[in-house]
């Protein structure tokens, strides 16, 4: 071989080893020369020490040379090709290596979806159970046949039928009895956060299941299935080991602690029961409001599951007729004209849901004429809808709704429901009254809630205690007024806070002057004292805190003949004002949630300090007061959906509006807040389901 040959050789490797071509690099490029330079002279330094081991670089050697410079350089190379001992794949074109790629991830995802559905019916077969679980149960004689008594002498339900189960049940047959009315929002949150071992618990309610009412309108077109918003009320007892009794609580004896109770049993025949209790919240909710005006029987309702169900099935049933070739033209207009009275939140998020049905589902398979001929409607009372709301969001509605021809009818009220009309009078701009009329095929009722029977009847039962027509009063630790401290608690809709701190906090003065041998009228509070009231007027008084920021400001205004004392009269004109500040909370599944939290926190205290109390022997006094805070209400802010929109009032004049994103968001909201994993489940493949084949 050439002396020529063997440089070549030799720079092409050094180029090689730098990355570079020698044909491209040697003319042009500063780089290769550099390499080149670099290269010879670690020639010469290696010649330098390793003097003999540089020689001319045969065929060979250089094959040699190249193999080892490309382990050092790629040592995965090097294992590879240990591995596989095979030729390295040969290129291919961009096309096959795609199709080779897209296969294999195909292939792997099928394969991984193979497994989860071989993984999924192991775990099914196993929830089939051959073996059958009969056997002896203790079941106590009480239970069996409980004693009568009490001043109707009616069966008093001393023990459950599974009381004697377990030595788990039969321990916690010994717990205070902790009875609970009704397994609405206010029920649920309760028993979510209740300790399991410190109560005997039952629930009486006449629906077995819990009922996740904000999405209520969305079930009434089939956006949800129903059995997404129901959750068993046993299945939610269970964590605390529960009792439930599917019946109706139809009054309370409150000096016996007896609940009378009744059921229809399966020979059509009511029976009545009491089961007595240690402790009793009521949470039974509302009703609808009828406002005194005649013909609701025409109208549908939105409380329930089989009132959406109603809903639903008279929509189908009228669009359906509405397709008659043999409907008049008048009566196609009416059975398609579609009325809500009451542009609260449901009523609006209803009208908002019936749009989207009509508008994106009714139009694929039915005639195009009933989409020109359908008609949406809202009577509203007040001159906006969402009124609860802040004002440029109840406004941002109204123009989405007048976009989508949802037709607002403000400042109307309902005076009539005819079977096929709805008589409704209006105020005009002019200020005069009108009487309308509005042929319609459905109307849903949904303006407000009343109180239900069962409140009624305790209110008139206790008489002064209870002032309030709309709902039970309490006290701010949700305790009902006119029982006594600690039995009887009143949650969510059926009941409002008393907010009444100038006759609580004059009544603690006057009882403090009395007890230091002063007269309370002539009694002068400086400045400091002033503020020792004004701390426990926000201990006791939650809601009051926003209201007296500024003690100095208050002080001064109230203190009428500036002598720098308050006096009695004064101090009380002062915490008048306050308390006329303080609205009652909204009638909300967030409220009802909350105050549900509260009373299980407070009922876990109480139930640690029930021991030492007793070792002290405290049976009476507030013992509320004395192991737990006050119950105050935070506000986190109210949403409604309006038709592939949806508005987000934060409170304090936050709030924000938006489109589809919105309607994720407002989702997400109510997802989070979802009671179980089973119903989020549900909800999750609903909402697919809609997406994929629509409404159904
Ligand atoms: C369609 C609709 C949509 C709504 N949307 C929202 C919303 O988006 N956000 C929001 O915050 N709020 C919303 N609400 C309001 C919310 O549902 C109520 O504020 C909340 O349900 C009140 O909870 P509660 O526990 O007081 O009563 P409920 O949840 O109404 O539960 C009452 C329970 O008491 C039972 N009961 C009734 N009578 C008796 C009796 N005599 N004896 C024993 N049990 C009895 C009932 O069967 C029921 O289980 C909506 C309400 C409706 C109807």
């Amino acid at each position: 071989m050439s002396a020529g040959r063997t440089a070549t050789i030799k720079i092409s490797t050094v180029f090689r080893i730098a990355g570079v071509s020698p044909r491209s690099q040697s003319t042009t490029s500063a780089f290769p020369r550099t390499a080149f330079r670099v290269a010879s002279q670690a020639k010469h330094t290696q010649s330098r020490h390793f003097g003999n081991l540089f020689r001319p670089i045969t065929r060979n050697r250089f094959q040699s040379l190249k193999h080892k410079s490309a382990q050092f350089l790629h040592p995965a190379s090097r294992n590879a090709r240990a591995l596989s001992g095979q030729p390295l794949p040969q290129r291919r074109s961009f096309i096959l290596n795609f199709a080779y790629r897209t296969a294999a991830i195909v292939g792997t995802g099928v394969g991984f979806v193979a497994v989860l559905f071989a993984a999924f019916f192991v775990y099914d077969a196993t929830t089939y159970k051959e073996s059958v679980n009969f056997g002896d149960c203790n079941v106590s004689m009480l239970a069996l046949n409980p004693p009568r008594g009490g001043p109707k002498n009616l069966p008093i339900i001393e023990a459950m039928l599974d009381d004697d189960e377990s030595e788990i049940a039969k321990e916690r047959k010994h717990k205070p009895r902790l009875v609970i009315l009704g397994g609405g929002w206010g029920s649920v949150a309760l028993l979510k956060q209740l300790n399991p071992d410190d109560y005997h618990v039952t629930v009486i309610s006449p629906k077995n299941y819990f009922l996740f009412t904000p999405m209520l309108p969305s079930a009434t077109v089939g956006t949800l299935e129903f059995r997404s918003l129901v959750e068993p009320i046993r299945r939610i007892l269970s964590r605390v080991n529960g009792h439930f009794l599917r019946a109706t609580a139809e009054d309370v004896e409150f000096s016996h602690k007896l609940v009378e109770v009744s059921q229809v049993d399966a020979h059509g025949k009511e029976v009545r029961f009491y089961v007595p209790y240690d402790k009793l919240v009521i949470g039974v909710g509302s009703v609808s409001n009828p406002h005194g005006v005649k013909g609701l029987e025409n109208c549908h309702f939105l409380k329930d599951v089989n009132d959406a169900r109603r809903v639903r099935n008279q929509v189908m049933r009228n669009v359906e007729l509405a397709c008659l070739p043999t409907t008049p033209d008048d009566e196609r207009k009416r059975l398609l004209s579609f009325v809500v009275s009451g542009g609260g939140p449901t009523g609006v998020e209803f009208a908002a849901e019936l749009f989207d049905l009509l508008n994106e589902d009714l139009t694929r398979s039915f005639p195009r004429l009933l989409r020109n001929e359908i008609s949406v409607h809202i009577i509203q009372s007040r001159s906006h809808i969402l009124n609860t709301y802040d004002e440029a969001l109840s406004k941002y509605a109204e123009a989405r709704f007048a976009r989508d021809q949802i037709e607002v009818l403000t400042n109307s009220r309902v005076k009539e429901v005819k079977p096929d009309r709805i008589i409704f009078t209006q105020n005009t701009e002019d200020g005069s009254l009108v009487t309308k009329e509005l042929p319609m095929g459905f109307c849903l009722w949904s303006t407000g809630v009343s109180q239900a029977e069962l409140c009624q009847r305790i209110a008139a039962k206790l008489g002064p205690a209870q002032t309030n027509r709309h709902a039970l009063e309490t006290d701010t630790h949700l305790r009902l007024n006119g029982t006594p401290l600690g039995d009887v608690y009143a949650i969510g809709d059926c009941a409002t806070v008393q907010n009444n701190s100038a006759d609580n906090i004059i009544s603690f003065l006057r009882g403090l002057a009395f007890k230091h041998g002063k007269d309370p009228e002539t009694l002068e509070l400086t400045f400091s004292e002033w503020r020792n009231v004004a701390s426990e007027v926000k201990r006791k008084f939650p809601q009051a805190v926003s209201h007296l920021k500024r003690l100095d400001k208050l002080f001064e205004q109230f203190d009428k003949d500036q002598s720098g004392t308050l006096n009695f009269g004064e101090l009380r004109e002062l915490l008048k004002q306050i308390d006329s500040k303080l609205t009652s909370l909204p009638a909300t599944a967030q409220r009802a949630n909350q105050q549900g939290i509260y009373l299980a926190h407070k009922f876990n205290k109480l139930a640690h300090c029930a021991p030492g109390l007793s070792r002290n022997e405290v049976r009476d006094g507030d013992v509320d007061d004395a192991c737990y805070k006050a119950f105050e209400y935070r506000h986190l802010g109210s949403l409604a959906y309006i038709g592939n929109s949806a508005i987000f009032d934060l409170g304090s004049g936050w709030g924000f509006t938006g489109g589809v994103w919105a309607v994720y968001a407002w989702r997400s909201a109510y997802f989070a807040q979802s009671v179980g994993f089973r119903t989020k489940f549900l909800m999750m493949m609903d909402w697919f389901k809609r997406g994929l084949f629509g409404r159904g």
